[in-house]
């Protein structure tokens, strides 16, 4: 059985004080009996998250903090970028890579994002790797070969092994932070597609397991309906995830 998980990123929002208070609420109340639950907030704020969580509850796989970003490189003249090892140094489990905002305006290509991937595949971080159609190739029918694509690219090299470390984020680009949430048919439609492309990339077995979030316009109230759906693990949520009461409510519709 895939465990869901419930995991929010702050993207570059919020100050210190904001980061844990918000933390703090989450932590205070978030029910991990039948979901994972993953913060990500911005780098800065990481620690800051980290040692307020500690300070309530355990921290580790059922309530993880996660970063947004992180480079490929272990070390050296990257002005700017943080490592794997930076990350597992804080006590860091997560890291989301792919995001379409990185995609869009930090030009990363499916290239930059297999690096990325295959560099935190070999630390202890898990990776939660975001693929996703702009509204424009969903209107041309180009779904499928589009999140395909970036699966591929994302994956391109990466052992089963080392694979099934991994989880997956459905985020259609239109419906992130536009209040248009994709039905959640048309959510479980592609993530059944990418869950058979995980079948024949690798084997049933890490079809059967891979957990494959959606994310995009995931709010409270629609949160149940889409957590229901067969082959929908959890969410990746963002603006919704900047209000404790919001958030604790996605949680608590895990199924
Ligand atoms: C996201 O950025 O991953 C996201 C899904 O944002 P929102 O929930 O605001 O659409």
């Amino acid at each position: 059985m895939r465990r869901p998980l419930i995991a929010g990123n702050w993207k570059m929002n919020l100050t210190r004080e904001q980061s844990r208070n918000l933390a703090t609420a989450i932590a205070m109340d978030a029910n991990t009996s039948r979901a994972d639950v993953v913060l990500c907030p911005p780098a800065i704020y990481l620690e800051t998250v980290l040692e307020t969580a500690r300070s309530i509850r355990t921290v580790g796989n059922e309530f993880g903090i996660g970063a947004q970003n992180v480079y490929d490189k272990p070390n050296g003249a990257f002005t700017g970028e943080i490592s794997t090892a930076m990350l597992e140094d804080l006590g860091i489990g997560y890291v989301i890579l792919g995001h379409s905002e990185r995609r869009q305006f930090m030009h990363e290509s499916d290239d930059v994002v297999n690096a990325k991937l295959n560099t935190v595949l070999a630390s202890s971080l898990t990776p939660i790797v975001c693929v996703g159609e702009t509204l424009e190739e969903r209107e041309a029918g180009r779904t499928l070969e589009v999140v395909g694509r970036q699966f591929e690219g994302a994956f391109a090299g990466v052992s089963e092994g080392l694979a099934s470390r991994a989880i997956l984020a459905y985020e259609p680009v239109w419906a992130i932070g536009t209040g248009k949430t994709a039905t959640p048919e048309q959510a479980q439609e592609v993530h059944h597609d990418l869950r058979k492309l995980a079948v024949l990339r690798y084997n049933s077995a890490l079809g059967d397991s891979l957990r494959i979030l959606y994310g995009g316009s995931v709010k409270a109230d629609n949160a149940a309906e889409l957590l229901s759906q067969a082959d929908i693990d959890g969410a990746l949520v963002g603006g919704a995830s900047l209000q404790a009461d919001t958030f604790l409510r996605i949680i608590a519709a895990a199924r």
